[in-house]
This record gives structure tokens, C-alpha cells and sequence, in this order.
């Protein structure tokens, strides 16, 4: 079945689609959240107690996305979304922070975690994308990551497109998450209410998202993706 015959369609990302990249998961098994002293530094709280040791903690972060490439999964989806009629609607939300889709090409991105790309200033409020080199800072203060760090609100503008993308949509395509836990479980919901065929492409297929999708497929992200949203049928050659 041809993906490309949907006129609104809603993508969510998940750690999945990075994981062949080579960065490390956040949460999860092994993730670096599962270190108790790199869990302290995630939390808002940590921002005021040891605001250098964060800012130092996710600018190592940000040097280790430079180093790596998109994923064959985030250039099927920048491609798919390429070639998509005029007047198609395609969002992709993520809650990766690492700007793989971006750098893959992907125009209509939504991150719901924010991103490590962006650091701002709690003085004044400018946001950047820094620089290589060393860690930013601004009206005399270390910046910080534009991230949802723990105990923080998802950014208005994000929760808005999100809901807005979701209000429509006529497909939904969960990649590379488990689609059972918020905010996932949420989005699937609302996607469900619209009547939309509703897809999961992760890893695995956990309890419960057989009632939440229409359907569930088991596989790598890199293999999943490519091969949905892959341009299967050759187009039409151009008219010259
Ligand atoms: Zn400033």
C-alpha cells in the first residue's frame, strides 16, 4: 500500500530512528539516565545547583551528534516527504533532541524535547545554534541547552503544532518507539479519534499497542522505514 496516497500525515520519532547512529539511548535500558549521577544533572533542579556541571554535561552531547551521520531511516523519511503531492501535510514530531532530521532534509520537523542544537540565555532570552568550539555563553552566564530537561513543561509552540498535526491527520506512523508510554500513547489517541490508519514500526511490539495501532510491525528502523516509505513504485518520467 502506498503511503504517499494520504493527504495528512503524522510521523512520531522516537530514540529508535537514532539508534543506529551510534548516540546513546536517554532512557531505556542502559541509558545514560539510568546513571544515577547523569539522571541529578538532567533535572531543572540541577540547573541551580550545579548549573556548569549541566551545561557541560549535554555540551558533550552536542559535540558527540556533530560526529554522526542521519540515519537510512531519516533519509527515506526526508525523501518520502520530497516527493509527496502539492498540499500534502507531513509532520514529523520528534523526541529526539539530536537534529538528525533536519540535517537528513526534512522540513516540517516538530521537536517536542527541543534540541541540542539550540542553546539560550536565561537573561535575555536569545536562543542560538552555537558554534563548534567551546560551550556558549551569554550576558556573562553559561547558556543553556534549549531541552525539556526533567520536571519542565513541553514548549507551548511544540504541544500546539503537535495537536494541530494530530487534528487532521488521516495517517499516523509511530517509529522507533514503543508507542505505549505518554506522550506517545496520547498522540496514537487522538490520531484514533480522527478515524486515522494508525502504524507502529519499533523494535518491539509491547503489551498494549495492538489495541492502541491498527498495526504493529517488528523490525530495525533502518530496515522499517525504508521499506514503507521507500519510493517502491518508480514515478512517472518527466515530460520533456
Ligand atoms: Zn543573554
Amino acid at each position: 500500500m502506498d503511503l504517499a496516497r494520504y493527504r495528512n500525515i503524522a510521523v512520531l520519532t522516537g530514540a529508535g530512528i537514532s539508534h543506529s547512529a551510534g548516540l546513546p539511548t536517554y532512557r531505556g535500558a542502559g541509558g545514560l539516565w539510568t546513571d544515577p549521577r547523569l539522571a541529578k544533572l538532567s533535572d531543572v533542579n540541577a540547573l541551580v545547583e550545579d548549573r556548569a556541571a549541566v551545561c557541560d554535561l549535554f555540551w558533550s552531547f552536542r559535540r558527540a551528534i556533530e560526529k554522526v551521520d542521519p540515519t537510512p531511516a531519516h533519509r527515506a523519511l526526508a525523501a518520502f516527504e520530497d516527493q509527496l503531492p502539492r498540499g500534502t501535510k507531513f509532520q514529523i514530531i520528534t523526541q529526539n533532541v539530536d537534529g538528525l532530521h533536519q540535517r537528513s532534509g526534512s522540513k516540517n520537523v516538530c521537536e517536542f524535547h527541543g534540541s541540542l542544537c539550540r542553546w539560550r540565555c536565561d537573561e535575555c532570552t536569545t536562543e542560538l545554534e552555537p558554534p563548534d568550539g567551546d560551550a556558549p555563553v551569554h550576558c556573562g552566564h553559561r547558556m543553556r541547552p534549549s531541552v525539556v530537561l526533567f520536571g519542565e513543561m513541553i514548549p507551548t509552540d511544540a504541544d500546539r503544532a503537535v495537536k494541530q498535526a494530530l487534528r487532521d491527520c488521516d495517517l499516523f506512523v509511530a517509529i522507533g518507539t514503543s508507542g505505549t508510554v505518554e506522550p506517545a500513547s496520547s498522540l496514537v489517541r487522538w490520531a484514533e479519534l480522527n478515524g486515522a490508519r494508525r502504524m507502529l514500526l519499533n523494535l518491539e511490539i509491547f503489551d498494549g499497542a495492538r489495541a492502541l495501532f491498527t498495526e504493529c510491525h517488528a523490525g530495525a528502523a533502518d530496515d522499517l522505514v525504508p521499506q514503507w516509505f521507500g519510493q517502491r513504485d518508480a514515478r512517472s518520467p518527466a515530460v520533456s
